[in-house]
């Protein structure tokens, strides 16, 4: 081989002499390792003991790679005598840089954890060359099932969303969040169920403290939501997100794009039909977000369907109302007026609204009070809606608290960029 330049780095585990360094035919590197701490704590007693009593089988733990280079260090952990207790056990000497049921270090787990985030088990492992059943074993290390109140940041406002697990409308699991002043989600649960029960349930084992804090519950149109949150917080005002109500009135506009696009397509002449084409986007889009050529595809589009028309009119009409309202009183006023605009247009597509709208009136118009941006429901629920896409399958609410957690807060617990080498280089 010809001649390499070597460099030397430093291997930023404490305590730790290198005894060996090999690299394998496959280009692994295995460096076998001591540690140089002459003492651990007695298992039964908890004292320090120092009696050397030899060492455990030697185990190799997956290392951060260097180089691309797959690394691997191999300890033979030692073992201590204890002489105060009766037996004079022995105990395994227990070092803080890997865990003693992981296969890997630390380090590595850190690293594998930040590649989990908004990819998938099967993902990583193909990537990394590591067993699905490992990564189980890492998610269960760094990620808790359940949401940990003592490191949670101060929140007034409780979200209360969800995710449809199959397809169809049965198989819900309500999420419920937290959103701080500044606008960060932190995720307080995955529920198994979208009963009032089980809301209750949780909201009532909230520490007193959390409980008495929260100002507003944000939710969508459902009952077991709403009522749960009466109960257990009847002092928090209940919101109904803008971005839910939106989703509703649009939906039955968007069907009603899809049932004119069927109709169009079959009754306008050959020449014509490019017109339908590529106007999914320019219709959903807000006006002002339109580039001149959507502009013109959209008005090809409405040219001809009247209904379509009068439909989009109606959505941005609504949705003007929502950005503008002054008050409640001034938002549900402009709305009553906008239902008769509705009704004399004949048009059925906004029915399924209205009637939710006959039972939650009040509530949506609580959002005119407090006008919390809806931009980190819609940001929640994206994120809710691409995991349900990327772990298809995952009905374990245990597993979907972690890889939501892992979503959400992911970059800002385990980022390396945050903290890489910090201590080791002091002020680098
Ligand atoms: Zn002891």
């Amino acid at each position: 081989m010809a001649k390499q330049p070597f460099i030397s780095i430093p291997l930023d585990i404490p305590d730790v002499q290198v005894l060996k360094t090999e690299i394998t035919k496959a280009g692994e590197l295995i460096l076998t390792v001591e540690s140089t701490l002459t003492s651990t704590i007695c298992r039964r007693c908890g004292r320090t003991i120092t009696e050397g009593h030899g060492h455990d089988e030697a185990r190799l733990l997956r290392h951060l790679p260097i180089l691309g280079r797959p690394v691997y260090l191999r300890i033979r952990p030692k073992r201590f005598r204890c002489p105060y207790c009766d037996g004079h056990p022995t105990t395994t000497q227990k070092l803080d840089w890997y865990d003693p049921a992981a296969l890997h270090t630390n380090a590595y787990e850190r690293q594998l954890i930040v590649l989990l985030i908004n990819s998938t088990l099967t993902d990583v492992a193909t990537k990394e060359d590591v067993t699905y059943d490992a990564l189980l074993g890492v998610l269960d290390r760094w990620i808790g099932r359940t949401v940990d109140w003592e490191r949670l940041p101060a929140f007034v406002t409780l979200g209360i969303d969800e995710i449809a697990l199959t397809k169809g409308h049965r198989d819900f699991v309500a999420v419920l969040s937290a959103r701080t002043s500044d606008g960060e989600v932190h995720l307080l649960a995955v529920l198994p169920d979208r009963r009032k029960a089980t809301v209750v349930a949780f909201l009532a084992a909230m520490p007193a403290a959390r409980q008495a804090q929260i100002t507003t519950v944000c939710s969508d149109m459902w009952e077991g939501y709403v009522a749960a949150a009466q109960e257990v917080l009847p002092h928090a005002t209940l919101v109904i997100d803008r971005f839910h109500v939106a989703q509703h009135y649009r939906d039955g506009v968007d069907s009603l794009r899809k049932q004119e696009l069927r109709r169009l397509r079959e009754e306008l002449p050959e020449a014509q039909r490019d017109d339908l084409k590529h106007t999914l986007w320019p219709f959903r889009k807000r006006p002002e977000d339109l580039s001149t050529a959507e502009q013109g595809r959209l008005k090809r589009l409405l040219g001809h369907s009247p209904a379509l028309r009068r439909a989009y009119t109606l959505r941005e009409e609504l949705t003007r109302i929502f950005d503008t309202a002054r008050s409640k009183a001034d938002g549900l006023r402009r709305i009553g007026f906008w239902r008769q605009r509705v009704a004399r247009s004949g048009l059925t597509c906004f029915d399924a609204f209205l009637k939710l709208f006959d039972r939650w009136g009040d509530l949506i118009g609580n959002y005119f009070v407090h006008r919390q941006s809806s931009g980190f429901v819609e940001g929640l629920n994206t994120k809710l809606k691409v995991l349900k896409r990327r772990c298809y399958g995952l009905k374990h609410v245990g597993h979907l608290f972690q890889r939501l957690t892992l979503d959400l807060d992911g970059y800002r617990r385990f980022s390396p960029w945050r903290t890489a080498h910090a201590g080791a280089h002091g002020n680098s």
